[in-house]
């Protein structure tokens, strides 16, 4: 980029740079990331990333994404992918939605490329649990409300709820962000009952943050599997708020897609 009164790195051939895309609007990428996409050969896109952000590559682009519950590439197959084509000499963007190292195997990606000897940055985007909530009117801090926040995935490894100390996470975070909660969300509930959390504390589910289908329903731990069942319009990618900051949403619903 020319308009700016300083300089940016290059995406150099024979390298990879690992980019956060953001929950959706394309607004919300960073000066890199539009660098990047105007710069590369070749894009190598997951299948969170908007189509309005595929537009502004200048390149090739790619589509290898792992998406919960279809069939998608092995992790592998996309390392080996990107490797390849950077062994082969071009400037290779591995896009993904929101930042790379939050939930979105970017840790393992980068790690094939420094097996492979690949040169590799990171660009760091705004993570769905962070800005697609703020899209949705709801902090995930606020002084009077909590002064810690978990970030937890909905789906463990072996493809049920993940196994940690529910009971820990309970009483030590006032508020829960869970990413990919969706298949598991009964399981989801029925753990932080267990653990001691209150059936009327306020819940949020945010569908397609930060896009033009986003979709926000607001409920409590115990109303919400029925709630989520009765609004097919709720799909995934969603993240699921639970905690006391829902409450700001009724004044800071500030954005209509
Ligand atoms: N690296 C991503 C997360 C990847 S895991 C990030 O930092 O945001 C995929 C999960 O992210 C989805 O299941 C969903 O819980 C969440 N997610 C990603 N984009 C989203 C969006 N636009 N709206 C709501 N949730 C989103």
């Amino acid at each position: 980029m020319t308009d700016l009164p300083f300089d940016l790195p290059e995406l150099q051939p024979g390298s990879v740079w690992l980019v956060g895309a953001g929950p959706g609007d394309p607004g919300l990428l960073t000066l890199l990331a539009l660098h990047a996409l105007r710069s590369a050969d070749v894009v190598v896109t997951d299948a969170l990333v908007d189509k309005r952000i595929l537009a502004l590559a200048g390149g090739a682009v790619e589509s290898m994404g792992k998406r919960g519950g279809l069939a998608s590439p092995k992790q592998d197959a996309i390392n080996a992918r990107l490797i390849e084509l950077a062994k082969a000499g071009r400037r290779v963007l591995r896009l993904k939605g929101g930042d790379p190292f939050v939930f979105g195997r970017g840790a393992e990606e980068a790690m094939g490329l420094v097996e492979a000897g690949v040169p590799f940055r990171i660009v760091p985007g705004i993570s769905a649990g962070v800005g697609g909530l703020a899209y949705a009117g709801i902090p995930v801090t606020a002084r009077d409300v909590n002064s810690a926040v978990a970030f937890v995935t909905g789906h463990g490894e072996d493809g049920d709820v993940p196994a940690f100390d529910w009971d820990a996470l309970a009483k030590g975070a006032p508020v829960i962000v869970f990413y990919m909660a969706f298949r598991h969300l009964d399981q989801v509930v029925a753990r932080l009952l267990d653990a001691g959390r209150r059936a009327d504390e306020r819940v949020a589910v945010v569908s397609k943050a930060a896009t033009p289908a986003q979709t926000v329903l607001e409920a409590t731990i115990g109303t919400v599997v029925a709630d989520v069942a009765a609004h097919p319009e709720l799909v995934p990618p969603a993240l699921l708020v639970v905690g006391d900051v829902v409450r700001y949403r009724q004044h800071l619903n500030w954005w209509s897609p």
